[in-house]
């Protein structure tokens, strides 16, 4: 984009052989046209600010009435969309990348400004200060979107939920009225209807659950893993006795995250090596909670099925089943919700193969001291 060649700037600067000096320098640079206002008070530069249309600010910290530390947090609240240079008498890389963090486009030590200096940091000061713009403006686009998307998928999963319902109704009364006049390929088309309907209800609980889960994100608590995994065996209870499946673990600690989500997390990866076992094998599968410097590293292990090398990034997206022919019943969604869950978390989730059979899942959990 072309350079502007006028520039129409604020000096906010009490200090008259200051003033004076940085305005000499302005005039130097090689500009058709440049304007100056001057402003002595942060009240007063703000007042300008919000009426005229400058192209930037220069300002000075200190200021009669305004101490060093808030003049530029004041001015920025006041006036978020003017690119400002802060001048400073401190050449301190901490304190410039201080004023950066507070908003501050660009910053110049006084004793070493010269014309150039000053025109190049006003010019990248704007350029900065139109980037932030469109920057924070896409993420709010972004976030709007993103934002309208999961409350559809919510509606729909909602809208969807109450003529599976009603449908089911029906069958079931059809099947009372009914039973002893029809035939045996009747009853069995009620029955695969029935099969379908539960399918399709599993499916929306997912998908409710996978889109709620930042609405719930909020919520972190201590955690204790041990009373977390006790409850999670007890609601697997039957598909453990179904299998006969052997499940043990080692002492967990306690972590904070949102305990209804940190649940499912465990119940999908627990219920799928219950689920995913090999029937010629008595299912075992092994909880382990590792210690690391930053993070807890839970692992799930089991002798089951498997996953071939080639799908254990895949069976992380929605709807990726491995093992359809084996004829279990699923909808696809669990360890993507699991993903969702763990990244909510800060943390990170993956599949490695077990040795000699099956599966270890592993995800980590920021510790307390490192959120
Ligand atoms: P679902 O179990 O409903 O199909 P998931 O998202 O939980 O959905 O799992 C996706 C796929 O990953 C499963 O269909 C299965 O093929 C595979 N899988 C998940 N866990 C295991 C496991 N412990 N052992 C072998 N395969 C697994």
């Amino acid at each position: 984009m072309p350079q502007k060649q006028s520039l129409s700037v604020l000096l906010v600067e009490d200090n008259e052989t200051h003033s004076h000096l940085v305005q000499r320098h302005l005039k130097r640079a090689k500009l058709s046209k440049i304007e100056i206002t001057q402003a002595q008070t942060l009240a007063a530069a703000i007042e300008l600010a919000s009426s005229e249309p400058f192209d930037a600010v220069l300002l000075d910290l200190s200021l009669p009435d305004s101490a060093i530390s808030e003049t530029l947090s004041r001015f920025i609240a006041a006036v978020p969309h003017l690119p400002t240079v802060v001048l400073t008498s401190l050449d301190d890389l901490d304190f410039a990348s201080e004023l950066v963090q507070q908003g501050a486009d660009d910053f110049l030590v006084k004793t070493d400004i010269g014309s150039q200096i000053l025109l190049r940091s006003i010019r990248y000061a704007i350029e900065r200060k139109k980037n932030k713009q469109k920057l924070s403006a896409y993420a709010d686009q972004l976030k709007r979107s993103n934002d309208e998307l999961k409350s559809f998928a919510h509606t729909i999963a909602h809208e969807v939920r109450s003529p599976l319902n009603i449908v089911s109704c029906c069958l079931s009364l059809i099947h009372e009225d009914y039973a002893e006049t029809l035939d045996s390929d009747s009853l069995e088309a009620i029955a695969d209807a029935n099969t379908a309907i539960a399918n399709m209800t599993e499916l929306v609980t997912d998908l409710l659950d996978y889109s709620r889960v930042e609405h719930s994100g909020g919520q972190f608590e201590p955690i204790d893993l041990q009373t977390l995994m006790a409850g999670v065996l007890h609601l697997l209870k039957s598909e453990i006795e179904q299998t006969s499946a052997v499940v043990t673990h080692d002492a967990l600690p306690t972590i904070i995250g949102n305990e209804v989500q940190i649940r499912q997390v465990l119940r999908n990866l627990i219920g799928n090596a219950i689920k995913y076992h090999d029937p010629s094998r008595t299912p075992q599968i092994q909880i382990a909670c590792e210690h690391e410097e930053q993070c807890w590293r839970v692992v799930v292990e089991d002798n089951g099925l498997g996953i071939p090398s080639e799908s254990r990034q895949q069976v992380f997206n929605p709807f990726v089943r491995v093992h359809e022919s084996t004829g279990v019943a699923g909808t696809g969604i669990g360890l993507s919700f699991c993903q969702r869950i763990v990244i909510n978390h800060g943390g990170k989730i993956w599949v490695e193969p077990n040795q000699p059979h099956g599966s270890r899942f592993l995800f980590t959990i920021a510790k307390p001291q490192s959120r």
